[in-house]
């Protein structure tokens, strides 16, 4: 099973020059390699985006999240519009680490974006799915590099305001913007404190109808709340604004800013700077996971554990000293098995 390579697979060099070409049907085709788990299919993404590098990078990437329910979904489809009508291609990628537990996942369980799934300059893929958000975020930062070498020049990649995942997609974007609702209470608390130190712009999003002052009350209040945080290493002060995602208020500002903090970040230095740290912990987080997956995926290493775990709960070991025990059997397995 491991080494069964799928039937229909081409040679990477057709993936990589369709993608160079703008070939979106090869686009989709690489992705689907870049999410599978088999091992023929490892060594040929590896290969893909090894080779589709250089040709990476040149989009910006901007981070969206928000509750459920805040209207990501309707606000990207309008934003979407908006780049497309500014010339620009938009890929939208998005993380969802539920999406691999439930079928019915939180942002795949809706038709979404309709108008803008059937536009050619835009291209939408759902989150791929894998057992640990390291995963799910590591297929989807090679999906939005061979996106890029694609043709796309921006990459809005979204996710869902409830979890870890807001700091993965923080960890791989330009821009990171925050979607807030007027009049939401202290439940949602909790989650804007950390999330809203990392946004560089918030959006009161459904300012409309009777909603138009409260949101503005929002917008004051929020943007004193910003204040309070440290001066971010970027040199950009981040904006709360309003928007009303259904009836198209407020999205060109969004883009407006963008490209602010675009020229911003491009003549401090930032930009380039934060784009070489995420590049270095990329390549960390990618040891820890390959790690972790080498040490739990070992046979030897999952039969030691079982039998610790008894003996941890008969009280014959300590965790410690069982911890101590399993990294030298690793040490040892590893020598002897793979090399
Ligand atoms: P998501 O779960 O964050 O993706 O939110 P959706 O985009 O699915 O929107 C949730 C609900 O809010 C839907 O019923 C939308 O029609 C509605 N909605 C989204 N944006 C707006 C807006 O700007 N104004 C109003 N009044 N409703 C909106």
């Amino acid at each position: 099973m491991k080494n069964y390579k799928p039937k229909g697979r081409l040679a990477a060099k057709q993936y990589i020059d369709g993608i160079l070409k703008g070939d979106r049907v090869l686009l989709s085709r690489a992705i689907t390699i870049i999410e599978s788990n088999l091992d023929s299919d490892k060594v040929l993404a590896k290969e893909i985006v090894q080779s589709i590098l250089p040709y990476s990078g040149k989009s910006i990437r901007i981070g969206i999240t928000g509750v459920p329910g805040v209207g990501k979904s309707t606000f990207i489809e309008a934003f979407g519009k908006y780049l497309i009508t500014q010339g620009k291609k938009v890929a939208i990628l998005s993380i969802d680490p539920s999406s691999q537990r439930s079928k019915g996942s939180i942002l795949g369980d809706k038709t979404r974006m309709e108008d803008l799934a059937n536009m050619q300059e835009a291209y939408i893929r759902p989150s791929a799915s894998g057992d640990t958000l390291g995963g799910v975020a590591n297929k989807t930062g090679e999906t939005m590099l061979l996106c890029e070498a694609n043709g796309y020049d921006v990459v809005l990649i979204e996710t869902v305001g409830v979890g870890q995942s807001e700091t993965a997609v923080h960890g791989m974007t330009d821009f990171f913007l925050l979607l807030m609702l007027s009049g939401a209470g202290d439940e949602l608390q909790g989650i804007k404190k950390g999330i809203m130190e990392m946004a560089d712009m918030v959006v009161i999003n459904k300012a409309d109808g009777n909603n138009v002052r409260m949101s503005e009350m929002a917008r004051l209040q929020y943007q004193n709340a910003l204040h309070i945080f440290p001066q971010s290493e970027s040199g950009w002060s981040p904006v709360v604004s309003t928007a009303s995602a259904i009836k198209n208020i407020g999205i060109s500002n969004v883009w407006d800013e963008i490209e602010k903090f675009q020229k911003l970040v491009d003549e401090n230095g930032y930009f380039l700077k934060n784009r070489n740290h995420q590049q270095i912990d990329w390549m960390y987080n990618n040891i820890n996971e390959e790690l972790k997956r080498l040490f739990y995926g070992s046979k030897n290493i999952k039969s030691h554990l079982k039998a610790l775990e008894k003996e941890i709960i008969a009280s014959e070991i300590s965790p410690v000293k069982a911890a101590e025990i399993m990294i030298q059997e690793f040490k040892k397995s590893f020598t002897t098995e793979s090399h």
